[in-house]
């Protein structure tokens, strides 16, 4: 009888108390029989299954961390935990559903008053209000802090838009869209509450993705969008508010890079014992056991310290480069495990139907989004030297 395979070598479930198992296991079974079956299909059509919308509500873990508005008040380890599920089966559901419980309403959780809080977050929570963020525009990605160039102009209690924004997940379909601009008067980013519907409001899908094909990226234009001061984030004041969205979210991505390596894995592994060459299972073969122990390794180092850093999060310890020193890793650390699995499987490790293709075609977009490998880096750099290289 051969070992089980599984990716969680240091049995890191074993620290979960037991309800929060019970809900480790509720995911992955959600993700493994409701997602595994048609997700090659999806990908391939670059299409989003909001079939399983009524399902995944059914889960209740949207704004899984959040106090009240219906959200369940759980730790950031089992938020860890959960992106982490999802990521095993598939990055880009994982991506929908940290964008919709991450960024639209951690955003709002974060920065909005009371009554913005009470008016969006319980229908975000039960999925049937969608929600988006939109920070990154087409000239304008690492250079978001300084560098934004849509603009917000008061007039009265109205406030005028005027911009693009380029790359943002679920635009195409989102109900609401947390959109970042810069005040004309003081200069400083404001987050806004754009409604879907608004007048000079247009968002073009984003074709011909290489990865994350499920997720619906969209290029939005603003011109002239009229959007009251009651919807805008009344705590969001600079982009220091913004940042505080993003540390938090930055934590849930370094777990998906975690997710993303260790489907790669648990696949590379089962491959390797079942298929045969010169008589013998290839996972007899001392340079595959070598490969498959190195993807491990990885694997193992990326999950004990997301493990810490939710640790950190839940005791309200976590800096900015704790959580984009995890990002960093992690995403480095993804792009070689998924690498070398679908080395071990040969040929097949090309063919969507082995589904190790997707897990490097997706490590790539997580590499570069919530902040780059090198931007990540120049946050880490900034703490431990003193000196910023961003400027
Ligand atoms: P650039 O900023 O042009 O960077 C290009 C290269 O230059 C990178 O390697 C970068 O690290 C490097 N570089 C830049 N500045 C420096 C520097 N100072 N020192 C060293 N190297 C530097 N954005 C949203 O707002 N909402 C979303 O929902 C969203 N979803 C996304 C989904 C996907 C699939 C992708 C790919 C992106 C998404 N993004 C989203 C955008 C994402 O956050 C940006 O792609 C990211 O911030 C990088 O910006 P950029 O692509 O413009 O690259």
């Amino acid at each position: 009888v051969l070992p089980p395979v599984d990716g969680d070598f240091y049995d890191i479930s074993h620290s979960l108390n037991d309800e929060d198992r019970a809900l480790q296991l509720k995911v992955r079974a959600f993700m493994e029989n409701e997602i595994q079956p048609i997700v090659n299909e999806y990908w391939l059509k670059a299409e989003f299954p909001f079939e399983i919308i009524p399902k995944l509500a059914a889960l209740n873990i949207c704004g899984l961390t959040y106090e009240g508005y219906g959200c369940p008040n759980r730790s950031f380890l089992m938020e860890g935990i959960v992106a982490m599920e999802m990521a095993r089966i598939d990055t880009s559901i994982s991506t929908f559903f940290g964008v919709q419980s991450g960024l639209a309403m951690g955003s709002i959780y974060l920065c909005g008053s009371e009554t913005q809080k009470q008016e969006w977050l319980p229908g975000m929570q039960q999925l049937t209000i969608m929600g988006a963020f939109g920070l990154t525009e087409p000239e304008v990605g690492s250079g978001a802090a300084g560098g934004l160039t849509t603009t917000a102009k008061r007039e009265g209690d109205t406030w005028i838009l005027n911009g693009q924004k380029k790359w943002i997940g679920n635009a195409t379909f989102a109900d609401v869209i947390i959109i970042w601009a810069r005040d004309l008067d003081d200069n400083e980013v404001k987050g806004f509450l754009l409604r879907k519907g608004t007048p000079g409001f247009t968002v073009e899908k984003m074709h011909d993705k290489m990865a994350l094909r499920i997720v619906q990226n969209g290029l939005i234009t603003l011109t002239d969008c009229k959007i009251a001061e009651s919807d805008r984030l009344q705590h969001a004041d600079s982009f220091k508010d913004t940042a505080k969205v993003l540390k938090m979210t930055r934590a849930g991505v370094a777990w998906q890079a975690v997710g993303c390596a260790r489907g790669a894995y648990e696949h590379a592994l089962k491959y390797t014992r079942e298929r045969e060459q010169f008589g013998k299972p290839i996972a007899s073969f001392q340079l595959i056991q070598n490969h498959l122990v190195e993807m491990l390794s990885n694997l193992t180092a990326m999950q004990t310290m997301c493990f810490r850093l939710s640790e950190l999060q839940d005791n309200d310890l976590l800096k900015d480069e704790h959580a984009s020193l995890a990002k960093v890793f992690c995403s480095l650390r993804t792009r070689d495990v998924v690498s070398k699995a679908r080395e071990v499987m040969g040929g097949n490790g090309i063919l969507l139907e082995y589904n190790v293709a997707r897990f490097v075609a997706d490590a790539e977009a997580i590499y570069s989004y919530e902040g780059t490998k090198e931007i990540n880096s120049l946050i880490v750099g900034r703490a431990i030297t003193g000196f910023s290289a961003f400027v």
